[in-house]
């Protein structure tokens, strides 16, 4: 059990009761934020930003009940030029501000409570999908679809049989779905983690790690995990054409992912420069800017007709 406390001091300014208490919630919401067993007091700025948060997450509750949320999809192409999958990345489609990236919400959504729904959205997305390129005869089995797993559903027990539930709604195999975790998701208790890991991949689904090389990854654990792809964050791809580390660290991660039998995938590739070089450097496939932005569905099927194989 842990304590945290906020304090609202009361004077002659500020005598109602009700604010003296909101206040107070306020400064605990902020002890609870540097991670509890500590107290904060009562900051106006603070105020300001939680009256927002809550005013976006009341937002995001509407948008959920009006549809505003999807997946749009961008391509992943091996080194051949073969379309082998894509990546599911939500959106917001704002009546009033347009379209949103996640980055404006997702941790909000996560922090409410709200994230399993919007993947709900995200994975029937997915489904709808694969069944259009299956009817289109346009995809082969090999063809997955990858879906970002934020940590609080990583960490639920429901994730397997959530995931299950709606696929089979949809007629979908597991294989044609590919799990993205981050490597911050296998630290902390590493046998449930694998445990779960392995439940979930009996079931036919498949692991990739996600921005690998940001985080904090125990090599000796890493094989352990029952992961079929490491993808190299973008931050690395930017520098691969400089001579020395930037180049090297790729080739590193590209060295490491042949040695565990782990495929690699080079993301935001954006100039042809770098996939010439990613592919001297034997990565097996890139997604990026180079290849498309990511698409709605309907432009996504289009652009897929059209590309089936990718000239370079
Ligand atoms: P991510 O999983 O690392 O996704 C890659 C991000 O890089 C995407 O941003 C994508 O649009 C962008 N990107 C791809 N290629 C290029 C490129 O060549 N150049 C540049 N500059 N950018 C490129 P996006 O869609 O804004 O997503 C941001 C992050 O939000 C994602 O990062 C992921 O962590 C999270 N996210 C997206 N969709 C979901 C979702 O459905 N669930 C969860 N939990 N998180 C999601
Ligand atoms: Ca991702
Ligand atoms: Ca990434």
């Amino acid at each position: 059990m842990s304590c945290s406390i906020g304090i609202c001091i009361a004077n002659e300014m500020n005598l109602v009761t009700d604010n003296i208490l909101k206040y107070a919630d306020s400064a605990m919401y902020r002890s609870k934020m540097k991670g509890g067993n500590s107290y904060s007091f009562y900051d106006p700025e603070l105020q300001t930003l939680l009256e927002k948060l809550t005013e976006l997450e009341t937002d995001i509750t509407r948008a959920i009940a009006c549809n505003e949320f999807c997946a749009y999809f961008q391509p992943q192409v091996s080194m051949l030029g073969k379309v082998i999958g894509a990546e599911a990345l939500i959106r917001w489609n704002h009546p009033s501000k347009g379209l949103i990236a996640p980055n404006e919400f997702i941790q909000i959504a996560e922090q409410y409570g709200l994230i399993q729904q919007l993947q709900n959205i995200v994975l029937r997305d997915i489904c709808v999908l694969i069944n259009r390129l299956n009817a289109e005869d346009i995809i082969d089995e090999q063809f997955s679809v990858s879906i970002n797993i934020s940590q609080s559903q990583f960490s639920a027990s429901t994730l397997k049989s959530e995931l299950l539930n709606t696929i089979s709604n949809f007629n979908i195999g597991p294989s044609q779905i590919k799990l993205e975790i981050t490597e911050s998701m296998l630290s902390g208790d590493i046998d449930n983690t694998i445990q779960q890991m392995a439940e979930i991949k009996e079931s036919g689904f498949t692991f990739s790690i996600d921005d690998f090389g940001t985080g904090y990854s125990c090599l000796t654990h890493l094989s352990a995990f029952p992961v079929k792809e490491l993808k190299i964050d973008k931050s690395f791809i930017d520098k691969v054409l400089d001579d020395g580390t930037g180049f090297s660290i790729v080739q590193m991660i590209i060295n490491l992912s042949k040695s565990l039998d782990l495929s690699v995938v080079a993301e935001g590739v954006e100039a042809l420069e770098q996939f010439k070089t990613l592919k001297t450097m034997h990565v097996d496939s890139i997604q990026g800017y180079l290849i498309s932005k990511p698409m709605s569905k309907n432009d996504y099927v289009k652009w897929h007709k059209d590309n089936v194989t990718k000239e370079f």
